[in-house]
């Protein structure tokens, strides 16, 4: 390096891909997707839709853990008929979340016979390679693309590998055949993938149907696929995009599949709304896939949820368990806090708390927080040094060091974030 002084680099912030915007609403609330709205987080129940008590319950979990949107399945004319008096529960105890139902094979009948359940839903997911076969697919499609035309709802056409439009795909492959130097076969699924999306959505707009209505969706398992499918998507359409891998998997795996998709696209300016598939684990809520989304966003600096705590793993200079307990016990705190502090103190989520675990990157780290402690390592003075806005601001020391770190985090926020704050929200980014 000739001269240091001229390493300029830039940052990499994702800058989104101009989609079309729509709006997805029910009463009062509007969620927008796409456009210069932030990426969205959704989910999906799954409990018996016929169990109105459950159902709700779980979209209000869903929604409190940090859902904008949750899909509920709609396969039967119990379930269809169960829908509006789920809405209803959920507007009784305040939940306005928009509710999407999700449809394969009967939708256009359940669409058609249960107004109601029509009504209630802000949102229909069609699958292009679940509506029918033969002729009846277009007649079908068109019925509820009719039904989503006359109320002003918006439609998510979301294609699955796993359920794709297989006479598209045959003739596609008949095609590919003819060709001098044919494809390989992925290749072709790939462009049958995005052509039934893209197919789909411009007979949709034949139909009738506004283009800002329109949101669409290609999920596949496996990661370089998704890639590829949604680059190609991002390409040739400018609807809003639904982003997700499906079945992703369980525990580790499936977090660590659906968090490396989803930032591959997102950091390209890919998706504006996503979904994370994880099958729970024995035990584990549903609300799980949320959090994993919105850990995503935030990651990646698309969005703020929650304080970040930011801890070091550990190392032979930590030999007790204290800096790890307290780094557990501030972002559990924190989570537990959060429903009530959003509306208390306004840009908390923006808060950063720095936990170190000694005196090597503990004061460095601690300095790029809002609020850090650098706990003493191995053979260290029993000394906890605390900085605030990166100036040293007090040191503790003694048996109590963590509840007297939690009392210094809490007089801070009552001092940035409350009401009467002194110092200006804005001056912290
Ligand atoms: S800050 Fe200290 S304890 Fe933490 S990982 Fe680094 S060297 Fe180890």
């Amino acid at each position: 390096m000739n001269d240091p002084t001229e390493l300029y680099i830039a940052s990499t912030a994702p800058a989104r891909r101009p989609t079309r915007q729509a709006r997805v609403a029910w009463g009062q609330r509007v969620v927008t997707l796409g456009g210069d709205a932030p990426v969205r987080v959704q989910s999906m129940t799954n409990t018996d839709t016929v169990d109105v008590i459950a159902t709700a319950i779980q979209v209000r979990q869903l929604a409190q853990a940090g859902s904008e949107l949750v899909r509920i399945t709609v396969n039967t004319p119990e379930a269809a008929a169960a829908v509006p008096h789920i809405r209803e529960r959920l507007d009784r105890m305040g939940v306005d979340v928009p509710l999407i139902g999700d449809f394969h094979y009967n939708g256009h009948r359940l669409l058609s016979e249960f107004p109601a359940c029509a009504e209630a839903l802000s949102k229909y997911r069609i699958n292009p390679g679940n509506v029918g076969k033969g002729e009846k697919k277009d007649r079908q499609f068109a019925q509820m693309i009719e039904v989503a035309t006359r109320l002003s709802k918006c439609v998510r056409i979301g294609v699955n590998w796993g359920s794709l439009d297989q006479e598209l795909l045959a003739g596609m492959m008949d095609a590919n055949a003819r060709r001098t130097e044919p494809w390989d076969a992925k290749q072709v699924m790939y462009a049958a993938l995005v052509q039934s999306a893209i197919g789909s959505a411009e007979y949709a707009r034949e139909l009738g149907m506004d283009p800002d209505q329109i949101v669409i969706s290609c999920k596949v398992s496996g990661v370089q696929d998704l890639v590829a499918v949604y680059r190609a998507l991002a390409e040739h359409c400018d609807y809003a995009l639904h982003l997700g891998l499906t079945e992703a998997g369980m525990g580790t795996k499936g977090t660590v599949a659906s968090s490396v998709a989803l930032a591959l696209l997102l950091q390209e300016g890919i998706g504006d709304t996503i979904r994370v598939s994880l099958t729970p684990q024995p035990g584990e809520p549903r609300t799980q896939e949320v959090v994993v989304a919105l850990e995503v966003l935030q990651a990646l600096g698309l969005r703020a949820f929650n304080p970040s705590v930011t801890a070091c793993p550990g190392c032979g200079r930590t030999t007790s368990t204290v800096f790890q307990e307290l780094a557990k016990q501030i972002d559990d705190h924190l989570r537990e806090m959060m429903p009530s502090w959003r509306e208390r103190y306004p840009g908390v989520e923006r808060l950063k708390i720095a936990v170190m675990g000694c005196i090597v990157n503990g004061p460095g780290e601690s300095k790029h927080a809002d609020i850090g402690i650098s706990l003493p390592g191995t053979g260290e003075a029993p000394a906890a040094p605390v900085f605030i806005d990166g100036q040293k601001a007090t040191t503790l020391r003694g048996e109590h060091i963590a509840e007297e770190f939690h009392r210094l985090v809490a007089d801070y926020i009552e001092r940035r974030f409350g009401v009467s704050r002194s110092i200006p929200n804005d001056s912290h980014g």
